[in-house]
């Protein structure tokens, strides 16, 4: 038995095909277990790049975008989701067009423009395609109802919350519904609709039950501050206490600085129900997770606690200074978070002009001076794939070289310049004659060459047969005078895209070369 390597192409697919089943696995974790995608994100991507897979990189790049930007690193995440959608923007790619959306607009609520994360959610909802699954669809409209209650408007937000839950009840979800229950508490929270929010928090109880799930940390801050609502200190204990003990260590794992919330929120409680020594146990624990952890949110937000607790206690001059603190560090978090934003655009920018600059240098070396055709390097680069799309289709592809008759002539009775002219005018009717996918390239000196893809001989024939015609009768009186200006074209087919590039144009060209010793102006095709 032998074994035989294999192509190229197909180790490369075979890898694309495990990269992506990676990728698609990574997508689907549910919110409680982001932070675990970060790490085989970055392995994804890495093997991308060194394999040239663009799409497979940029995706796994949204991903961990997504986790830098939940954790709080919003600066370098809102800069790697830029370059991500001006990417996607580019390929008019509609997945990566809706993720991106959503990783932005999560990162412009966290920086404090609402606005912006309300223009990212709607688009992340926008560019969601009729095959995107179910629970896809369900996480973007709840991102999309988050902004939409953020930025006032709350009907609109419970409409989408509605819709979102009504998917993720259908299909079994049972995270994403929590998930999507507990936004909906919160914002009912937020907007002081106390009966709604206990209702709510009765809701994800009895779907929680109904799971081996236990709540995550930020559903459990939820809960607790709905209790606090009305009042209910104890149950606010009851329902933080597991923060407190060694139970918390699994949900810390993957929440970012929710645990840290969460003891902020007992302290609160605490001082509240007037037990300022736990308050300040809570606290102190708070303060150093968020200073161990870099949250420098939640510790601002201590401050302001301390502040509070300080006042309860009847130590006014400390509660002072420690609210001129909690103003100091509240203004350092937003100037950080416009220096985020600012940041981010920036990346916009540079993606954008770097773009411009490839484009228009790709361009350049692909294009002849004098014409403006393609030139004979970009035909080298094409015709490779041209050919090879025809195999794969089973089309044909005809391809004709063009020579000027006795352009020589030309130059030496009148000018090189004029010669010039010549060349530019031909070029201007081979545009005319190449519609639809034909190219139309200046190979060198007065050869041209005409690329057909999908076209059979006998109307490559017909084709060109009407372009010398036109050639001939062009108006050339006032360039040439009294000389004329003729080509001899040589064209060949390709049934279903059998030859290799260099086969092809040695076929037309020899048929360029029966053209020329026949009398010129004329075509010649394969016999
Ligand atoms: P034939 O009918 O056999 O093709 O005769 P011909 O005179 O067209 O062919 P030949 O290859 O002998 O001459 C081509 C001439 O084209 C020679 C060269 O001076 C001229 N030429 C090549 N490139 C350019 C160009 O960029 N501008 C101008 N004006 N002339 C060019
Ligand atoms: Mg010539
Ligand atoms: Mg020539």
């Amino acid at each position: 038995m032998t074994t035989e390597a294999a192509p190229a192409t197909v180790v490369v697919a075979d890898e694309r095909a495990q990269l992506e089943a990676t990728l698609v696995e990574l997508e689907a974790r549910p919110q409680s277990r982001y932070r675990s995608t970060a790490v085989p994100a970055a392995t994804v991507e890495r093997r991308a790049e060194a394999l040239g897979l663009e799409d497979v990189a940029m995706r796994a790049r949204l991903l961990r975008a997504h986790v830098l930007v939940r954790e709080g690193r919003s600066e370098r995440g809102g800069r790697w989701a830029h370059q991500v959608l001006a990417w996607a923007q580019e390929r008019e790619d509609p997945f990566l067009l809706a993720r991106a959306h959503r990783v932005l607009s999560i990162f412009y609520r966290q920086v404090g423009d609402l606005a912006e994360g309300l223009t990212h959610a709607v688009q992340c909802y926008s560019h969601l395609t009729d095959d995107e699954p179910l629970t896809i669809r369900a996480r973007h409209l709840m991102t999309l109802a988050v902004a939409l209650d953020e930025s006032g408007s709350i009907a609109e937000g419970d409409r989408r919350f509605r819709e979102a839950l009504a998917i993720a009840t259908e299909v079994g979800d049972v995270e994403l519904s929590l998930n999507i229950l507990n936004n909906m508490a919160y914002t009912a929270f937020e907007n002081d609709d106390e009966a709604g929010a206990r209702a709510l928090v009765a809701q994800m109880r009895e779907v929680q039950t109904r799971s081996p799930r236990t709540f995550s940390a930020m559903e459990l801050d939820t809960i607790a501050r709905i209790e606090m609502m009305s009042g209910r200190y104890d149950a606010v204990e009851e329902t933080l206490h597991v923060m407190l003990d060694g139970g918390q260590s699994k949900i810390e794992a993957n929440e970012g600085d929710t645990p840290a919330v969460c003891l902020l929120t007992l302290a609160e409680a605490r001082r509240l129900d007037g037990r300022p020594e736990a308050a300040q146990e809570a606290l102190d624990r708070a303060v150093l997770m968020a200073e161990e952890r870099g949250l420098d949110r939640v510790r601002a937000q201590a401050r302001e606690e301390q502040a509070a607790l300080y006042a309860a206690t009847g130590r006014f001059e400390h509660a002072y200074e420690e609210h001129r603190a909690f103003h100091r560090a509240t203004a350092a978090l937003h100037s950080a978070q416009r220096e985020a934003r600012a940041r981010a655009l920036q990346a916009v920018f540079e993606a954008t002009e770097a773009r411009r600059a490839s484009e228009h240098f790709r361009e350049m070396a692909h294009r002849d001076a004098l014409t403006g055709l393609y030139n004979r390097r970009y035909v080298n680069e094409r015709l490779p794939a041209l050919l090879g799309e025809a195999v794969v289709r089973r089309t044909p592809m005809s391809l004709a070289i063009l020579d000027l008759d006795h352009f020589k002539r030309i130059n030496d009775t009148l000018s090189h310049s004029t010669g010039d002219t010549v060349l530019q005018h031909v070029a201007e009717l081979l545009l005319e004659a190449a519609t639809g996918p034909m190219i139309a390239a200046r190979m060198g000196g007065e050869e041209f060459l005409l690329i057909m893809p999908g076209i059979g001989l006998e109307e490559a024939a017909e084709r060109c047969e009407r372009l010398r015609l036109r050639i001939r009768a062009y108006a050339w009186g006032p360039i040439t005078g009294t000389l004329p200006v003729t080509a001899s074209i040589g064209v060949t087919t390709s049934d279903d895209g059998r030859g290799t590039p260099s086969s092809v144009l040695s076929l037309a060209d020899r048929n360029l070369y029966v053209a020329k010793r026949e009398g010129r102006d004329r075509v010649v095709r394969d016999v």
